[in-house]
């Protein structure tokens, strides 16, 4: 069995980053940050070098740590009402 999250398949739940390239300028906290906290979400790619989501399910649900450290505002997460709605889909309390 994979990831689960309060008893839910983690990869029924669309909770991760989006990155806006228009506003990235590459400075890469992002990736820094996920990676101090132990997570594997973004991975560098390209030259010049900027972040990707590689590993969207290893996202905390409910974090948005790394788009309030981005100073260019490039970063995005689901609202916490849409987060709301799936969870409760999810449970078939909907
Ligand atoms: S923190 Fe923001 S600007 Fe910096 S690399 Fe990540 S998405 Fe781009």
């Amino acid at each position: 069995m994979g990831k689960t999250y309060m008893g839910l398949p983690r990869d029924k739940i669309p909770w991760f980053p989006a990155i806006d390239y228009e506003k990235c300028t590459g400075c890469l906290t992002c990736v820094e940050t996920d990676k101090n906290a132990g997570h594997n979400v973004y991975e560098v790619e390209g030259n010049p070098p900027r972040p990707v989501v590689k590993n969207p399910y290893e996202c905390v649900v409910g974090c948005e740590t790394c788009a309030k450290l981005c100073p260019n505002n490039a970063i995005s997460f689901p609202s916490r009402d849409e987060l709301k709605q799936v969870l409760k889909q999810l449970r078939g309390t909907l």
